[in-house]
């Protein structure tokens, strides 16, 4: 059956991998970087303006990443189907996999999806995303290539009616290795908003691509959050890209003397703080 395929993106094209063999420890992802829906969703029952809110995808955040990935030499994989269709995001068994209600908005086009539907979406977007992230870093360390993985996200400034404050937020689990120096440096930094696992937190199942490739091999990972007013024209995506570009050739062992913010990240676990 062909019916899971859609006519203008084979699933072999439904993940993007850029500078695979980029130098930077840093591999970055972005998995909520497109709101396209392949036509065989249609709007998925939604009206048009509804495809460009955060539910359908992390506005800003692509830009952010590919600069970012650009000035580091860092890998970048990035989904390119919304997160509306499957969110990959999320494990196979969770309920905000594919979204019937996401925020306050139904989704139609979710509803009441068959076994077969959801193993369609999942072939298509998920499987591939996923493939591509594990290889790229198991290659790096058959090579013995040092790797952490950071995922680029962005947020919504108001969520069913409540003002969110951060500017930006690191959301990490209890390996802090590379969560505590990135939240130093952004702390330095004047008149930024750090939220700590705001406004998400691995509870909040939003983990679980960094626990699936980082935690499972006890590599160092944080996941960024920034606010998405913040990064939406290019003046603030160039902003933040470069102010975390900055810091994360701070934290690269090999930076040289003068990153002030720079530390091993070889030990498994930082003291709480
Ligand atoms: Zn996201």
């Amino acid at each position: 059956m062909e019916t899971a395929r859609p006519a203008s993106l084979a699933s072999s094209e439904t993940v993007r991998v850029t500078n695979s063999g980029g130098s930077s420890p840093f591999v970055l992802t972005c998995d909520h970087a497109s709101n396209f829906l392949p036509p065989e969703f249609g709007t998925l029952g939604l009206a048009a303006e509804e495809l460009s809110r955060h539910i359908a995808w992390d506005p800003g955040a692509l830009p952010v990443a590919r600069r970012m990935a650009e000035a580091l030499d860092a890998t970048l994989v990035e989904t390119r189907i919304s997160r509306l269709v499957i969110d990959c995001n999320r494990s196979l068994d969770a309920p905000d996999l594919i979204s019937a209600i996401s925020e306050t908005t139904a989704i139609p086009g979710n509803a009441g999806l068959s076994e077969k539907q959801r193993a369609a979406r999942i072939a298509l977007s998920w499987q591939p995303f996923h493939d591509a992230v594990a290889s790229i870093i198991d290659k790096r360390l058959a090579r013995g290539v040092e790797t952490r993985l950071v995922s680029v996200h962005s947020f919504t400034p108001v969520y069913k009616g409540k003002s969110r404050p951060w500017h930006i937020g690191i959301i990490h689990d209890e390996d802090r290795r590379l969560a505590s120096p990135l939240i130093a440096a952004l702390k330095r930094l004047a008149g930024i908003n750090v939220g700590i696992n705001e406004p998400y937190s691995p509870a909040d199942r939003v983990y679980f691509t960094l626990e699936r490739h980082a935690r499972s091999r006890g590599l160092a990972c944080a996941m960024i959050e920034i606010r998405n007013d913040e990064i939406s024209d290019e003046a603030g995506q160039r902003k933040w890209a470069d102010l975390l570009t900055g810091i994360f050739s701070d934290l690269e062992p090999s930076s040289g003397s003068q990153g002030s913010g720079r530390r091993g990240l070889g030990h498994p676990v930082e003291p709480v703080n």
